[in-house]
């Protein structure tokens, strides 16, 4: 198997085939590609939709579409029907996750469903996502579970999204209309044709939903996790892809994930509030792979939350150097500047971190590189081989907690 971490998107059709309750038919091989992930020493995060299918039938309703307090209500009771149905083919523990878009757009969120994850899987529990129906109105919802998975393999630093469905693959044209149509086995890359591809397909029942599926591709591949749309009614399938065999459509990673999180920092974080280096902390995080002390940080400025992204100043020239997010908020950087960082449990009363921004949660900007030390990769294989050889901040801070 190609990958390390897989997130496994699973659709209702396959949870809940007729609508009206769960089903075992085609969970059984899914949960049995998992346990060979598990042997295979792989770590897996499954995203089931399937609530308001496997509620419907206990919740009174008039019409063919419910309103959505009637749906709300639905995933509400069947959701512990969908969960109870998932444990029962596995040995190993199950956990249940219920987020929206509103949590995952908070940072502080964002960090604390990233910490959850890391937890569970370390622990050899299989973390279940689905989106919380309940409080998810417009403003709040991803709106599919396709979507959902994307931003979950994005949290949880996945390498692989696997989606499986009620279709095997894209093709060309709808395979209804034209049996002959061609099944794309590879994506270099996914562009508007593709898309176009994808919507000649969305009106028919067995190839619904493959723009959501195309969207959560293309925000998959583009941060560097290999993306497959796979058919989870067939068993042969999983069965030859747990072998290293491409049975569906395989939408090819753009970058190196490692690179992809550099990028995210760099271009989509923004930054709301600012650190102040000295000339040592300067030298020490642009040349010498290091991560930001408290100790080198003269002054802050803004108000910003743990989690939060920050730029980093060289106090001298006022330039920004480089972003990264913030293992404390403000209030509680603003007492540790200036200290060793041995200091820090007795003046907060606790030590979360002995830094103030990790190494592996930074990025240099490319004018503070200079020219004879660095060149991009190279900073980039700094950051590996720091990543490699040192405990993470957030382990540390696990660690603690467990
Ligand atoms: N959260 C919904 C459910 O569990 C599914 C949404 C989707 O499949 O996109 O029924």
């Amino acid at each position: 198997m190609n990958f390390q971490r897989v997130v496994i998107k699973v659709g209702s059709a396959l949870v809940a085939p007729d609508k009206q309750g769960c089903s075992g038919q085609y969970l059984l091989s899914i949960a049995r590609f998992i346990t060979q992930c598990h042997q295979a020493g792989k770590e897996v995060i499954l995203v089931s939709s399937g609530s308001v299918a496997a509620g419907r039938a206990l919740i009174r309703h008039g019409s063919p579409n419910p309103s959505i307090p009637t749906k709300q209500a639905m995933a509400a009771v069947g959701q512990m029907k969908m969960m109870a149905n998932w444990q029962r083919f596995f040995d190993v523990p199950c956990s249940q996750l219920l987020i929206t878009h509103g949590d995952l757009k908070d940072r502080q969120r964002y960090i604390n469903i990233k910490n959850t994850i890391r937890i569970l899987l370390a622990n050899g529990v299989i973390p279940i996502v689905n989106e919380n129906d309940t409080v998810a109105t417009e403003e709040l919802k991803v709106g599919d579970n396709d979507n959902l998975a994307a931003q979950v393999a994005l949290v949880s630093e996945a390498d692989c999204l696997l989606i499986l469905s009620d279709v095997d693959g894209l093709y060309r044209e709808n395979p209804k209309d034209n049996p002959n149509a061609e099944k794309l086995t590879d994506v270099a890359q996914i562009t508007s044709a593709i898309y176009q591809m994808a919507s000649g397909t969305s009106n028919h029942i067995a190839t619904g939903g493959m723009q959501t599926k195309i969207q959560a591709a293309e925000k998959a591949t583009e941060n560097g996790i290999a993306t497959y749309i796979l058919s989870g009614e067939d068993a042969q399938a999983l069965e030859q892809f747990a072998q290293g065999v491409n049975a569906g459509t395989h939408f090819h990673a753009q970058q190196a994930p490692f690179k992809a999180k550099k990028h995210w920092l760099k271009h989509t974080l923004k930054s709301t509030g600012r650190v102040l280096l000295d000339a040592g902390a300067i030298k020490a995080v642009t040349q010498k792979g290091a991560s930001l002390l408290p100790s080198g940080i003269t002054s802050i400025d803004g108000r910003f939350a743990a989690g939060d992204s920050i730029d980093i100043i060289d106090v001298t020239s006022q330039s920004v150097i480089a972003k990264g997010i913030s293992q404390y908020s403000y209030r509680d950087l603003a007492k540790i500047i200036g200290q060793n960082s041995n200091q820090i449990a007795t003046i907060l009363g606790y030590c979360p971190s002995k830094v103030a921004v990790h190494r592996d949660d930074m990025v240099i900007l490319q004018s503070a590189i200079n020219s004879e030390i660095n060149t991009d990769s190279e900073t980039d294989s700094k950051t590996v081989t720091t990543a490699k050889t040192t405990t993470p901040v957030v382990n540390q801070i696990s660690r603690k907690e467990e």
